[in-house]
């Protein structure tokens, strides 16, 4: 679903330049579920921005569903993008004042559907995360697990077939955390690959696969034999 190898990323500013990844190796195969975790300033979403065709980088290959993204244009990434991509991030980045039909009609307004189309793309999604009965209220009305879910929604209305997630419980208390990764678990195990971003050791233990990212380099923690499983 994802490969990337050694793909290299550089920020350069007027001072200084930053080796955000460096010849970064990692697979994704589909219908997984792969928990990324790490120090601060590792390189941690900037993988995830590659991933998601948010970010180019500056060396390296990477293929997407078996696209090798090097060297598209600007406008075929962002139709790939917009084909097999949903995001969610830590803060939610829903609409204040628009309601949650409205939220999750946003991405879908640019795909060329129907009104009714998008309708019943709108509802399913909104069903789906347990929030149909809240479609006409506002993002300020819920709780934060409660956003979450409705960002959630707005991702998957697009039927992505990866989902990326930053940190999508780093906002929330462990209890509306549990809740947002068992709706990821379930939408994984209806088939969506996932890879999500995470501080907690709870939730990335649960991932199918944990890929730990130091100083830009990516280790598959699932492959070292100290957890077993190569020996098993
Ligand atoms: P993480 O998500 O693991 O905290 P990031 O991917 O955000 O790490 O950052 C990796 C490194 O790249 C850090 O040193 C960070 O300061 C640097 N960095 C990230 N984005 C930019 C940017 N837009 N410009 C310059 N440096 C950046
Ligand atoms: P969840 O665990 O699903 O996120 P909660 O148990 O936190 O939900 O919230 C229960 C109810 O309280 C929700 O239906 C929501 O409408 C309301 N609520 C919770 N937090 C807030 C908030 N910060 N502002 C407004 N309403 C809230």
């Amino acid at each position: 679903m994802l490969e990337m190898r050694q793909v290299s990323k550089v920020y350069r500013t007027a001072m200084v330049e930053t080796h955000a990844l460096r010849s970064l190796d990692l697979h994704v195969r589909e219908g997984e579920f792969v928990a990324v975790t790490g120090p601060s300033g590792s390189g941690k979403t900037t993988f995830l921005n590659i991933a998601g065709l948010l970010e180019t980088f500056n060396d390296g290959d990477y293929l997407l569903d078996g696209e090798n993204v090097r060297g598209m244009s600007d406008d075929a990434r962002s139709k790939l993008r917009n084909r097999k991509i949903g995001f969610i991030f830590q803060g939610f980045n829903l609409i204040p004042d628009l309601n949650l039909f409205d939220n999750v009609d946003v991405p879908l307004r640019y795909r060329g559907l129907s009104a009714a189309d998008r309708k019943a793309r709108i509802e399913k999604a909104l069903s789906q995360v347990g929030l149909a009965s809240r479609m006409k209220h506002f993002p300020a009305e819920l709780s934060g697990g409660q956003q979450q879910r409705v960002a959630i929604a707005r991702a998957l209305a697009g039927e992505p077939r990866l989902l990326l997630a930053d940190e999508p419980t780093g906002n929330l208390d462990s209890q509306m955390a549990r809740g947002v990764m068992e709706l990821l678990e379930q939408i994984n195990a209806e088939g969506t690959t996932i890879v999500m971003v995470t501080h907690d050791p709870e939730l990335a233990a649960r991932a199918q696969r944990n890929v730990h990212i130091v100083d830009g380099v990516a280790t598959d923690l699932s492959l070292e034999p100290r957890h077993g499983r190569l020996r098993a």
